[in-house]
């Protein structure tokens, strides 16, 4: 099975481990760098992206990840996770310099996005290459992405108007994205009981690299 690693320095970690596990993966959490060398992919949770920041230089951890990701390793990034995966964040905030992304994904994504009436919300969502049904979303001070490059690939956008005022700017917006072996969504499907098909779509992923590099061998 599959090593998926879930970085564990904040945030919602024991959701994804366990939403792992559910799909069969080896799901374990990743605090220093060589629990990261073991993984075939790994988990950004939610959190902050500002702490989620600061917690990787003090771990250390900063540069071997951005250098695994930019190997290639798989990785699937929830809300504060998919600030961290981007290339570039935006923000009404003056505390921006606090977030350093990961650029694992050519994307602009802006942060605490959806603003204050409706910071956290509920939505169902079609996603591309998600079977059977939409796909429930929360979401919690979550970004949006404002901007992808061309190899980048968009499975979900909001579909309805979360403050039920048929002028909310939330409409049409991006919330899940792929690139290569590297996922994110601006939700929390970790949170969602009973519904494991975001995990068992980037448990996938892994395990595709996974059989393509013992191919190549
Ligand atoms: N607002 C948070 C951030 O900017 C993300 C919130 C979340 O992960 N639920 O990092």
């Amino acid at each position: 099975n599959p090593v998926i690693g879930v970085l564990a320095l904040q945030g919602g970690v024991a959701e994804h481990l366990a939403a792992l596990e559910r799909c069969g993966a080896d799901a374990r959490p990743v605090r220093r760098v060589e629990e990261l060398a073991e993984v075939d992919g790994i988990v950004l949770p939610g959190g902050e992206s500002t702490t989620m920041t600061r917690l990787l230089d003090t771990f250390e951890l900063y540069e071997p990840l951005r250098e695994r990701l930019a190997a290639g390793l798989p990785a699937y990034g929830s809300c504060a996770g998919m600030i961290m995966l981007s290339r570039e964040v935006v923000d009404q905030d003056p505390d921006l310099s606090a977030v350093r992304p990961l650029g694992a994904m050519d994307v602009v994504v802006r942060r605490n996005a959806f603003g204050r009436q409706v910071d956290s919300f509920e939505t169902d969502l079609d996603f591309a290459g998600i079977p059977d049904g939409p796909v429930h979303a929360v979401f919690i001070r979550a970004p949006w992405v404002e901007k992808v490059g061309a190899e980048v690939e968009v499975l979900a956008e909001v579909r309805e108007d979360p403050d039920g005022s048929g002028r909310s700017a939330a409409v049409g917006r991006i919330v899940a994205i792929q690139q290569g072996p590297v996922l994110a969504t601006a939700f929390h499907p970790e949170l969602v009981g009973g519904d494991e098909r975001v995990h068992r779509y980037f448990v996938q992923i892994v395990r595709a690299r996974l059989n393509a590099a013992a191919q190549a061998k």
